[in-house]
């Protein structure tokens, strides 16, 4: 028991000072992507054929969809070295068509409605969905809970009925056979409530966009609150849109 105490008190207060304090991501970390306009041809387009997921488009300058794109080890999309990652893990926005990454830079979430902060604003309970993905975007989230980013501190907590939660956070690309399942917990929510659709899956489906057994996200199933990409986001990722969400950042 000694022992157990001297541990605790060398180990000491183990819990981020985040958003006191910006984390220090790893330099292997790959975040908001940066295009090198400068170094771009402008008339090779060949990002747009060689990005396996199909989320760069090249209308005036190139763009990247933050939705599809899943932040690949080794971006094979430029042959010019156009694209490169930083480690900014800021990349939640509010709605989906502001996950489109052009010149203009990314436009993160916005706050809820001083209607929906006044309820949400100090208490937020959300009902995990795991519609069909692989489990690391529900990993990542889970690891909210550890003592590291300590999610409770926010008012932020995941409830197991839905009955008792202000809101959905889905991952996955909604398979078939949890399409039905997901319909009918978003029913239980009461009103009013929120959806937030975490990693590439949910909000398009990710490497699965295109199968027959799954539905490309729930973007045309629920209102989306939240879009967090990545794949998985990192959990940073997940809390800046939280709080952003919530007016904390
Ligand atoms: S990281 Fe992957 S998905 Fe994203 S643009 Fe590059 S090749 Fe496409
Ligand atoms: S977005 Fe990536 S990590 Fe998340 S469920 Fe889909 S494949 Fe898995």
């Amino acid at each position: 028991m000694i022992g157990i105490l001297l541990e605790r008190w060398r180990q000491g207060y183990r819990t981020e000072p985040f958003p006191r304090k910006e984390p220090v991501l790893a330099d292997r970390f790959r975040g908001v992507p940066r295009v090198l306009h400068e170094k771009c041809p402008k008339d090779c387009g060949a990002c747009v054929s060689r990005c396996p997921f199909g989320a760069v488009a090249v209308t005036d300058g190139v763009s990247i969809d933050l939705g599809r794109c899943l932040f690949c080890a080794d971006c094979p999309a430029c042959p010019h070295g156009c694209i490169e990652f930083s480690t900014d893990y800021r990349l939640a926005t509010s709605s989906r068509s502001d996950l489109w990454l052009d010149q203009r830079g990314l436009k993160l979430a916005a706050a809820l409605d001083a209607k929906m902060l006044a309820l949400f604003g100090r208490s937020l309970k959300l009902r995990q969905v795991s519609a069909g993905g692989c489990n690391g975007c529900e990993a990542d989230v889970n690891v909210l809970g550890t003592l590291v980013f300590d999610l409770g501190r926010f008012g932020i907590q995941f409830v197991a009925s839905p009955r008792h939660a202000d809101g959905l956070l889905v991952t996955g690309p909604v398979t078939r056979n949890m399409r039905s399942a997901l319909l009918a917990t978003y029913a239980a929510v009461p009103e009013p409530k929120l959806v937030i659709a975490t990693g590439a899956c949910a909000i398009g489906g990710g490497p699965f966009c295109g199968s027959p057994e799954a539905h490309d996200g729930i973007g045309d199933l629920l209102p989306v609150d939240l879009y967090i990409p990545g794949c998985p986001p990192h959990p940073y990722t997940t809390l800046d849109g939280l709080l952003r969400l919530l007016n904390r950042r």
